[in-house]
């Protein structure tokens, strides 16, 4: 079963189509980067798998759950990083996952245990105590990822999960997330226009005006030319 399916999705503001009949797998344990340049339709598609927005036309499911017919089955499997931090910066690292952990019904004491487990995950187990307000940029992130761990999502979606971060950071994240992926079994939707945060073994969706040009390994897509050129050449042919 597949972790993520969406079928024929569209989706318009109101004159303007955004989404055109987009189609995709992602499985367990597979680390899929979702590539398009600024205005492709990234922000929307993970608007309609959060259900902030619904689709009028198209299908998603998560796990086999369909998220328009039975949401909270879906969404919970389901772990999401936004772009905008949502971190109560005023808290404690552990009173952030606290918190989320008793939103999604986990008891005081499961949510303890859990916290220290995604904080070991994520190699942050020394900063549980600190002030978020503390943290920089990089461990804010990292904060972030634990959470929507939290309730044990079999699938994580993250948009833009590195803007505004220095490299270091940027490579660190990209390391962690891929590791979720490939000892965990977690299956990870990476939205990005930056192609250096690819590896070669992750599946590319290349996204551009709101439909997928191009789906398959990165290596394979990439060719002898290289993913960025290819990348740039796709998106600029049909610009
Ligand atoms: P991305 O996240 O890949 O940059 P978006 O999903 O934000 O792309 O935008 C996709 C397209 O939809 C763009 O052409 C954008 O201008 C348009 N768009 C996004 N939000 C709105 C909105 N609220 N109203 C009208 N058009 C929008």
């Amino acid at each position: 079963m597949a972790a993520l399916e969406v079928a024929d999705l569209s989706f318009r503001y109101g004159a303007k189509e955004a989404l055109k009949g987009v189609s995709f797998r992602v499985q367990p344990g597979e680390f899929c980067a979702l590539l398009g340049p600024n205005g492709a339709g990234k922000s929307t598609l993970f608007a309609l798998l959060t259900r902030l927005f619904v689709a009028r036309q198209g299908r998603i499911s998560v796990m086999g759950r369909d998220l328009q017919a039975d949401p909270r089955a879906a969404l919970a499997q389901m772990g999401v990083v936004f772009q905008q931090s949502t971190l109560d910066l005023d808290l404690s690292v552990a009173r952030n996952l606290a918190y989320f952990g008793a939103l999604h019904g986990l008891s005081r004491r499961e949510a303890q245990l859990r916290a220290g487990e995604v904080l070991e995950r994520l190699d942050m187990a020394e900063r549980a105590r600190e002030k978020t307000r503390a943290l920089n940029g990089g461990h804010r992130r990292r904060l972030e990822i634990a959470r929507a761990l939290m309730h044990r999502p079999r699938l994580l979606l993250l948009d833009e999960p590195t803007v505004g971060l220095d490299a270091r950071a940027r490579a660190a994240i990209t390391a962690h997330v891929h590791d979720l992926a490939r000892s965990d079994g977690i299956a990870v939707l990476w939205a990005t226009h930056l192609v250096d945060e690819v590896a070669p073994e992750d599946t590319v969706l290349i996204l551009h005006r709101g439909q997928i040009l191009e789906t398959g390994r990165a290596a394979r897509i990439a060719g002898d030319r290289g993913l960025a050129t290819h990348f740039m050449a796709l998106t600029e042919e049909i610009a």
